[in-house]
C-alpha cells in the first residue's frame, strides 16, 4: 500500500492507522476527526491547522542537539537561537511558540520594523537579533527596544547603518543596543534559496568595508558593544558543505577581530539554512541535525584554537526548520472531474457511428485478462472520434457517448488492474489521469509551488487502507490555469477513485508552516483559510481553540480599499429588501465554496 512517503517527511508526526491519517502524538486523533468537527460549525473551505506541539518538538530537538553537541566537544561557547520572523509572523503561530521556547530562552529575530514591534512586544527574557535594512527610525527602535530591557543585537548590513547608529547614540544619549556585522562571504549556499549568501549577495560587509566599521568603532568609543558575527547564506541547504565553508571564513574573521581587539565580541550568528524534507519520494538532504551540529561545534572549535581565542557563542536562526511541520492544509475535494462520465448520461442512438458502437462492445465485454488491451483500444478509438467531430462526421451526441464509453472503459480497466497490474497503470498514467478539484487557493497556501514549484507532501487523509488508483492532478477553485499541480511521472501522485456523492474525501498538504501564510496572496480575492490550533488537555484528548474564520467577503472588499457602505448602498437600492437581506448575507460570507443550501 502507498505511504505517500510519511516515512521520509513527517518525522514521526504522522502515522497511518485503520485507513486513516493520525497525529502520532497523545491520544492520536485522526485528521478527519479534527476537520469534522469544525466543518460541524458550517466551515466548509479549506482549513489550516496549527500543532503548537509540533513547534515545541521543533525547538526541543533543536537545544538538545546543540547542548550534546557542545557537551561532546567540551566547547566552551554557548549555544543560543532565535526564530526568524519573517518565516511566520501570524499571532497563532508566535504565541505558542514563545510559550514553547521560554525555558531555552529561544529568542526572536526581526528583519523589519514591524516585526521588531513584535519582537519588542513579546519577547521575554531572551535575544532579539535584527537583520534587514535599516533607517534611522529602525535603529532608533533598536535603543528603545534596549532601554526597555531586552537583550537586542543590531546586525549591520552596511556601513551607513553603522554611522546612523553612531548618530543615534549622540543624539539620543541613550546606551546603545548591541553592535552585529553581518559579512559577506566568499562562499555561497546551495539550494533554491541560497542567493543570500555569497560574494554577490545584497547583503553584508567586504573584509574592507569590516576594517572600517571596526575603526569607526574604536574612533567612537563603540568598540565594547560589538558583539556579533553574522551570516546566513541561504534557507533549506540541502548539502553541508556551503555551512562548513561558511563557518571557516566567519570563524576567522571572528579570530581577527578579536585579536584586533574587540574583546567583547562573543558570538558567531550562523543565520539559518536548517533544510526540512518536502520531498515524498526520495530523501534530498545529505546531512543529520546532528551532523549539522557537531560540523558548526567541531570548525569554531578548531578556528579558536588555531588562532588562540576564546570559543565564540553561537547564535542560530533557522526557521524553517522550527515551523514548516507545524501547519497542515486539508481542503476538501469538491469534484473528480470524470464523475461526469456516467452510464446513466449515455445518449446511445439505434445506430451509432462503427466506433462508438465498438467502444460499447469493449465496455461491455472487458474481462480482467483483456483489461489493458481494450483501454488502450478504447483510448485510440476516443482520440479518432474526436478528430471524426472537428471534421464533421459525428455529431454531439456521437462525441457525448464517445467520452463517456472511453471514461467508462478506463475506470472499469483499472478496478480489474487494481489488483495486481500497477506497474502497467504506472506505465499508462499520463493518459488516464483524473482531475481532482479542491475547494482551496494554491496562491493563497501554496505560494512557494506557484512561484518556484517548490514541492509538499501532498496525500489523502482517509482511505488509506485502499490502494489508490488514479493518477491525479489538483486544481484549485481560482479562474486561473497556474492554479494547478500537474501530475508529474516522475513523480506521481495517486489518489483514490471516490463516489463524492456517497462520501466525502480530503487532501492534506503538510509541511505548510513555514513561509506559505504570509507570502500567500489574495489571487481571485481568496484570502487565507480558516485555521485552528490543535491542543491537548490534561486528559491527553484535543482540545481546538477558538477557530479564527477566513475573512469574510466585506473585509476582503475592505481590505483592498472599497468603500463597502458604498456597495452596500448601491446594492440595496437596486433591489428588493427581501433579496437585497438575502445578498447581505452572502457579503458577510467568506470567499471559498460552501454550498450547505439545497
Ligand atoms: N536569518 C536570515 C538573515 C535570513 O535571511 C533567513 C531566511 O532566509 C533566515 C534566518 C531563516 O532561514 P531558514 O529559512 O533556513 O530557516
Amino acid at each position: 500500500l502507498n505511504n505517500f512517503g510519511i516515512d521520509i517527511w513527517s518525522n514521526n508526526n504522522f502515522i497511518i492507522e485503520e485507513g486513516e491519517l493520525k497525529l502520532n502524538y497523545k491520544n492520536k486523533p485522526s485528521l478527519i476527526s479534527l476537520v469534522n468537527s469544525i466543518r460541524k460549525k458550517d466551515y466548509k473551505g479549506p482549513l489550516l491547522f496549527r500543532f503548537p506541539h509540533l513547534i515545541e518538538k521543533q525547538i526541543d530537538r533543536l537545544y538538545d542537539t546543540y547542548t550534546k553537541a557542545i557537551k561532546e566537544y567540551s566547547y566552551k561557547g554557548s549555544f543560543n537561537a532565535v526564530f526568524p520572523l519573517k518565516v511566520n509572523q501570524y499571532p497563532t503561530f508566535v504565541k505558542p511558540l514563545i510559550k514553547a521556547g521560554e525555558k531555552h530562552k529561544y529568542g526572536l529575530e526581526a528583519g523589519s520594523k514591524a516585526e521588531l514591534f513584535i519582537a519588542m512586544t513579546y519577547n521575554k527574557n531572551a535575544p532579539i537579533t535584527v537583520n534587514g535594512f535599516k533607517d534611522k527610525e529602525m535603529i532608533h527602535l533598536g535603543f528603545i527596544a534596549k532601554k526597555m530591557g531586552h537583550n537586542i543585537t543590531l546586525i549591520i548590513e552596511g556601513l551607513n547603518e553603522l554611522e546612523t547608529i553612531i548618530d543615534v547614540t549622540k543624539e539620543t544619549k541613550l546606551q546603545p543596543p548591541n553592535i552585529g556585522v553581518r559579512v559577506r562571504l566568499f562562499n555561497s549556499g546551495s539550494g533554491a534559496w541560497a542567493k543570500s549568501g555569497g560574494i554577490d549577495s545584497k547583503f553584508g560587509l567586504s573584509s574592507t568595508e569590516i576594517l572600517e566599521a571596526y575603526d569607526q568603532l574604536e574612533k567612537n568609543d563603540l568598540c565594547e558593544y560589538l558583539t556579533m558575527i553574522h551570516f546566513h547564506i541561504g534557507s533549506s541547504m540541502n548539502s553541508i558543505k556551503p555551512l562548513k565553508n561558511a563557518l571557516k571564513e566567519s570563524g576567522h574573521i571572528y579570530a581577527e577581530l578579536k585579536n584586533l581587539g574587540a574583546t567583547n565580541l562573543s558570538a558567531i550568528n550562523i543565520g539559518g539554512g536548517l533544510a526540512v524534507e518536502y520531498s515524498q519520494f526520495n530523501r534530498t538532504i545529505n546531512y543529520s541535525l546532528h551532523e549539522f551540529a557537531s560540523d558548526v561545534i567541531f570548525t569554531l572549535k578548531n578556528i579558536a584554537k588555531q588562532k588562540g581565542v576564546e570559543e565564540p557563542n553561537i547564535f542560530t536562526e533557522s526557521g524553517r526548520f522550527i515551523s514548516a511541520s507545524s501547519a497542515v492544509l486539508i481542503a476538501p475535494v469538491l469534484e473528480l472531474f470524470s464523475a461526469e462520465y456516467e452510464a446513466a448520461h449515455l445518449r446511445l442512438k439505434k445506430k451509432n457511428p462503427p466506433l462508438i458502437e465498438e467502444l460499447n462492445e469493449l465496455y461491455k465485454d472487458m474481462k480482467k485478462k483483456n483489461a489493458l488491451e481494450y483501454m488502450h483500444d478504447s483510448i485510440d478509438h476516443l482520440d479518432s472520434l474526436l478528430k471524426l467531430f472537428d471534421l464533421g462526421y459525428i455529431d454531439l451526441e456521437d462525441r457525448s457517448n464517445a467520452e463517456i464509453l472511453a471514461n467508462l472503459i478506463i475506470k472499469k480497466a483499472i478496478s480489474f488492474l487494481e489488483v495486481d497490474d500497477y506497474e502497467e497503470l504506472k506505465r499508462i498514467d499520463n493518459k488516464i489521469q483524473e482531475k481532482y478539484l479542491l475547494n482551496f487557493s494554491i496562491f493563497q497556501s501554496l505560494p512557494d509551488f506557484w512561484g518556484i514549484k517548490q514541492e509538499f507532501p501532498i496525500m489523502p487523509i482517509t482511505h488509506l487502507d485502499k490502494k489508490p488508483t488514479r493518477s491525479a492532478s489538483i486544481w484549485d477553485i481560482t479562474c486561473d490555469s497556474d492554479g494547478e499541480i500537474e501530475f508529474d511521472p516522475n513523480k506521481p501522485l495517486y489518489l483514490h477513485d471516490v463516489n463524492l456523492d456517497e462520501e466525502e474525501y480530503f487532501i492534506g498538504f503538510f509541511q505548510v508552516g513555514a513561509y506559505q501564510d504570509v507570502l500567500g496572496m489574495k489571487h481571485n480575492l481568496f484570502s487565507h483559510p480558516t485555521e485552528v490550533n490543535v491542543l491537548f488537555n490534561e486528559n491527553d484528548e484535543v482540545e481546538l481553540e477558538h477557530i479564527i474564520e477566513s475573512q469574510k467577503i466585506i473585509d476582503i472588499l475592505e481590505d483592498i480599499d472599497y468603500d463597502t457602505d458604498e456597495i452596500k448602498a448601491i446594492l440595496n437600492e437596486k433591489l428588493d429588501k427581501d433579496i437585497y437581506n438575502i445578498l447581505e448575507k452572502y457579503l458577510y460570507d467568506n470567499s471559498y465554496l460552501k454550498t450547505t443550501w439545497s
